[in-house]
This record gives C-alpha cells, sequence and structure tokens, in this order.
C-alpha cells in the first residue's frame, strides 16, 4: 500500500440513503435538485468507483461519483488512491471548456470526500451496450475524434506557452492509474500472471502472441511511449464504455465519461482505446451480424473517427502558439499518430481478450462465436502492432480484419 492511500483512506462513504442529506449541506448541489424529494440508485457497473443517479420529484437531476480507496472490480485487497477524483475533475473541467456539447456539465468536486458532481445523463446509455445490440449510432465515431483533437490541441504546446505545459503536466501526474495501464495493458497479457484468463481452446493463439519477439519488442516499444511521451492531457481510459450515447432523428450524439486516467501522454492512446474497442465489437458483429448494414457501420468507426480528429487538428493548427512549427511537423505528427493509434489499439484490444477486466462484447458470446471473435481480435490486433509503421494509417486497420476474419472463417 503506497502512503497516499493509507493517508486518504479515512473518510465517509456515501450510501443511497446518505445522498440526499450529503446533497442538502452543499449549497451548489442544493441548488440543481430539491433534496427532500430525491430518488436515488447507486449504479455503479464501472470497475472501479461509487456512482449515485438521483432525480428529484420535479425532474431534476445530478450524477454523483465517489472515489473508493480500493479497487471495486478486486476489492479492499487492491488499495488505490481516491484522489483518482481530483483527475477526473481536471479532465472534465478542461473538456467542459474546450468541449462542453461533449462531456456532462461540470458541477465541482468534494476534494475531503472524493465526490464529483456531474449531469445526471439522464436517457443516454453507455456504447458498448447499444453495440452489442448491433445498434447503429450513426456520427457518433466523429464526434469522439473531434473530443480527442480538441483536448490534444488545447492542453498541449500547440495551444499553451512552453512554462504552462510543463506545470499542467506536473499537476496532472497520475502515477497509480497509470501503473494499472502499464501492468494491465501492456506487460500482465504477455507473461503468465494470475490476472489472466481465457478458455483453453484460445490457449495456442495466446501461447503464439508470447512466443513472437517482434511483437513482444514493439509492445515493449508502445509501453515505454505511454509512459515517456507526454504530448497532451489525455484521457486515458477512452473504450466504448467510457461513452454515453444517444440518437435523435438518426443522428447519434455522444458524452464523454470517466477520465479518471487522465494524465499527460500520448495522443493516439486516447485513438487507440477508441479502435482497439471498435474491433472488440467487429469481432462480435462478425459472428452475429454478418452482411448486415451494422457490420459495414462498425467496420468504418475507426475511419471515421480518424478522420474528423484530423480535420479538427488541422482547423486548428492555424492557431498554434508558436508558428515556427510547419505545415510538414504537422504532417509527420499525424503520421507518428496514426502509428501509435494502430499500435496502442491492438494492445487495448488484446489485454480485453487475455488480461484482466474482459469485455461483454465477447464475453457475452456463445462459446463457438467467442472462440471465432477472440481468435479475429487477437490475430488482427498482431499485425496492427506489428506493421504500424507500414500500414500506411488507421483507413488499413479494417483491411487487416477483413483478411483475417476470412481466414478464421476459412478454417471452421
Ligand atoms: P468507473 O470509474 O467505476 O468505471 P464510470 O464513470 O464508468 O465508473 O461509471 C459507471 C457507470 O455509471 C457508467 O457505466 C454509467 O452507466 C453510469 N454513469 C456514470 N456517469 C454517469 C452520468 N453522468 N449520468 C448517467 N450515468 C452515469
Ligand atoms: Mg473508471
Amino acid at each position: 500500500m503506497t502512503a497516499m492511500s493509507t493517508m486518504a483512506s479515512e473518510y465517509e462513504l456515501l450510501t443511497p440513503e446518505t445522498v440526499a442529506s450529503y446533497i442538502a449541506t452543499n449549497p451548489t448541489l442544493a441548488e440543481l435538485v430539491d433534496a427532500s424529494t430525491l430518488e436515488v440508485a447507486e449504479v455503479g457497473d464501472g470497475n472501479l468507483n461509487l456512482v449515485f443517479l438521483c432525480q428529484d420529484a420535479d425532474g431534476r437531476g445530478i450524477c454523483l461519483k465517489q472515489a473508493l480507496p480500493y479497487v471495486r472490480l478486486v476489492g479492499e485487497s487492491w488499495p488505490l488512491t481516491p484522489q483518482r477524483v481530483l483527475a477526473e475533475s481536471r479532465s472534465l473541467s478542461v473538456a467542459a471548456a474546450v468541449v462542453p456539447h461533449l462531456v456532462p456539465a461540470y458541477y465541482g468536486t468534494d476534494e475531503d470526500r472524493y465526490v464529483l458532481a456531474m449531469e445526471n445523463l439522464f436517457g443516454w446509455e453507455i456504447w458498448r451496450s447499444k453495440l452489442n445490440r448491433g445498434e447503429i449510432h450513426r456520427g457518433v465515431g466523429a464526434l469522439l475524434g473531434e473530443y480527442v483533437a480538441n483536448l490534444a490541441f488545447s492542453t498541449s504546446l500547440f495551444a499553451l506557452d512552453q512554462m504552462e505545459v510543463k506545470q499542467q503536466t506536473a499537476q496532472a501526474i497520475n502515477p497509480e492509474l497509470c501503473r494499472i495501464t502499464e501492468e494491465l495493458v501492456f506487460t500482465e497479457p504477455y507473461i503468465e500472471h494470475d490476472n489472466n484468463s481465457f478458455v483453453d481452446e484460445l490457449a495456442p493463439e495466446v501461447a503464439a502472441l508470447r512466443s513472437d519477439a517482434c511483437l513482444r519488442s514493439e509492445v515493449g516499444l508502445l509501453k515505454h511511449r505511454f509512459m515517456t511521451a507526454a504530448e497532451a492531457l489525455i484521457h486515458g481510459d477512452l473504450h466504448t464504455g467510457s461513452v454515453m450515447v444517444r440518437s435523435t432523428d438518426g443522428r447519434g450524439d455522444a458524452r464523454v465519461i470517466d477520465p479518471e486516467f487522465c494524465y499527460y501522454g500520448p495522443v493516439g492512446f486516447d485513438l487507440g482505446a477508441l479502435i482497439g474497442n471498435y474491433l472488440l465489437a467487429r469481432g462480435r458483429a462478425a459472428v452475429l451480424y454478418r452482411g448486415a448494414e451494422y457490420c459495414e457501420w462498425v467496420a468504418g468507426l475507426a475511419e471515421e473517427t480518424w478522420n474528423a480528429f484530423e480535420a479538427n487538428m488541422r482547423r486548428l493548427w492555424p492557431t498554434r502558439v508558436d508558428q515556427t512549427w510547419t505545415d510538414g511537423f504537422l504532417d509527420a505528427w499525424l503520421q507518428q499518430v496514426a502509428r501509435d493509434a494502430l499500435g496502442f489499439g491492438g494492445c487495448k484490444a488484446i489485454r480485453r481478450i487475455i488480461g484482466l477486466a474482459k469485455v461483454s462484447d465477447i464475453e457475452t458470446l456463445p462459446p463457438d462465436e467467442h472462440l471465432r471473435a477472440a481468435t479475429m481480435v487477437l490475430r488482427t490486433a498482431n499485425t496492427w502492432i506489428k506493421e504500424r509503421q507500414q500500414l500506411g494509417g488507421v483507413s488499413a486497420a479494417n483491411e487487416v480484419f477483413l483478411e483475417v476474419e476470412a481466414a478464421v472463417m476459412q478454417n471452421d
């Protein structure tokens, strides 16, 4: 247990019964809802925290998120600093200024009890659940590219003075949460570890990954980049379970939640989290919805997100603070980010098949489909990681998948 976790372990946790009186004693929150008529439900289906959804008799709402001093998924045996709620409030308040249309409204943070207050997203649903049901939400991929680009630009050397970036980088340091990613994403899947689990039939695929020296070197390089490339304040955990979605008149809308892993890291990591999770959805689509319109739409998500990211970076580029950076620099930087995105995307997909914290896209499939989808994901991810320099960009991601899919289906 670290000193930070020990120091922070004495504070009162909220329960559905105590939330109303907690809100009543906080003037800012008490203005937003009527605490005397509040209905409260604890819905934390996530891996780490308590989440309370509250609604008063007039239909006004609020969402409180309280950090536990340990990892919820595992229990008190895995202590984790509740200071992570401060990381979440940092990212959310930056996003509220830069992309207010893509995050829940932010109402403030109680630093003594590690409680963050935000808009209650009634009527929205976690994107992964909708993907699992084969629902199409057009435009969501592009909104997420816009989110990443605007956060990246506005928190980096592109928009801020050099002194400011260094101060922000220091303030945003998030070592305990970064260590989780370093271990779960970049280390454990490639070694024997108690946190890993997979069906026996997948053992040959996993053994092949682990004995692939080239893959191991490339994953090491990506891990090193994650640990050293302080480009911008990134979300740090931007998978399809960190996005809430709804559609009106056929147009999808999105709100990004749960940025507690944020720190100054490589911009391609957020894009990689997205395309890695699109790959998991794609694996499911390939075995459940083959040939359907939904399948085509999922296949286009990586490119949709990338194109929006690139378009927004190019739109903002003329406003950069250091005009000595040329347009050629931007082209080269975008190419680097695209390679990072493919590599990180591969790592993010592989850990969901082999390591701790699985995803419903793959886990809820019947045994045969599960094996086929998982195999497609592992092989596609392997190629993304090893060939990311040659693939020539995110648009190649889908071509790699199609080749792998054909081979896996043929072998059946
Ligand atoms: P964790 O950090 O523990 O993973 P999340 O931030 O992902 O927690 O939240 C857990 C769940 O709570 C989400 O999957 C979502 O269903 C719900 N949730 C979180 N924030 C909101 C919100 N602002 N409005 C409505 N539901 C939310
Ligand atoms: Mg979380």
